[in-house]
């Protein structure tokens, strides 16, 4: 496995390596299951695995978030042999912002000035826009794995392919769940027992909800206040419990065809995100 630390390093491993698939996993670093999953989806499609970490810091809206991501570099590289990663891509900030930096790619609208933008601000998905283009340019892999615990990143991330013409297909991998399904996070490494056992209550209501929309029941004002209560008996109260179009990320207010429902949530001081997709009763994609 080789670890490079320039982008001139990444594209010189990359070299003799054009010839067959190449699939790229961007992520963060303290790695976890849910990193694995997309680390194996690509192991299983591609002929050349990338991994690439680094904590942006152009997409945290909180100094004290930045500074208490954690970081785990070691065990990092010890997960991405295990998985057979080929490549490991860990440049400093330096490499990925040197002097004189002076270039944004900002995505506009709803998918990225709702909810997550909304909450974080601007500069968040701008942040991950940024990156995420640099990092595919840096790599040119053929396939960039995502996973849909961040479904709106995924949203942000097709629209700037599809807009800059960047040749990648975008592949997203299902969320990874604790076997008591607290969507794994390598946030949740802060959280305390009482904070873990609480912040339960997230995919749980997103349960609730999922249920109740099987049998029928179809109002999201309604849906919503059944989520809130579920959270509230736990002691969260969520920054949103948003139900939107998976594409436009335009608000519902009724479940007749597949619905995301996000929410986002302090538990302690900890910020956890969690979502899934309801499909109503019945429902045939293509109407009937
Ligand atoms: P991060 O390091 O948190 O920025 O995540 C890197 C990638 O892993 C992103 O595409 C995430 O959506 C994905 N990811 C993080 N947690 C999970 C999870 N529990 N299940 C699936 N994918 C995940």
């Amino acid at each position: 496995m080789i670890v490079a630390r320039t982008v001139a390093d990444l594209r010189a491993a990359l070299r003799g390596r054009r010839g067959g698939r190449i699939g790229m996993v961007p992520t963060m670093g303290a790695l976890h299951e849910g990193h694995a999953t997309l680390l194996r989806a690509a192991r299983a499609a591609d002929d050349t695995v990338v991994l690439s970490i680094f904590v942006n810091p152009t997409q945290f809206n909180e100094q004290a978030d930045l500074a208490a991501y954690p970081r785990t570099e070691e065990a990092d590289l010890e997960l991405a042999a295990a998985e057979g990663v080929d490549v490991v891509f860990a440049p400093d900030a330096g490499e990925m912002y040197p002097p004189g930096f002076a270039t944004t790619v900002s995505v506009t609208g709803p998918i990225a000035e709702t909810l997550e933008g909304a909450e974080r601000g601007r500069a968040h998905f701008d942040g991950v826009a940024t990156v995420v283009t640099k990092l595919l340019l840096a790599a040119l892999p053929d396939t960039a794995y995502f996973g849909a615990k961040d479904a709106q990143q995924v949203a942000v991330i097709r629209r700037l392919v599809a807009d800059l013409g960047i040749p990648v297909k975008v592949a997203v991998c299902p969320t990874s769940r604790d076997d008591d399904g607290l969507a794994r996070s390598s946030r949740n490494t802060r959280l305390s027992s009482d904070e873990r056992a609480r912040a339960l209550a997230i995919s749980r209501a997103l349960q609730e909800v999922t249920d109740a929309a099987a049998r029928g029941f179809a109002d999201t004002e309604a849906l919503r206040a059944r989520a809130l209560a579920t959270l509230a008996a736990a002691g969260i109260h969520p920054e949103y419990v948003a139900f939107v179009d998976p594409e436009t990320f335009a608000p519902v207010t009724r479940i007749e065809a597949p619905v995301l429902v996000a929410i986002a949530a302090r538990v302690g001081s900890t910020r956890l995100i969690d979502n899934t997709v309801v499909v109503p009763d019945g429902y045939q994609a293509g109407g009937a």
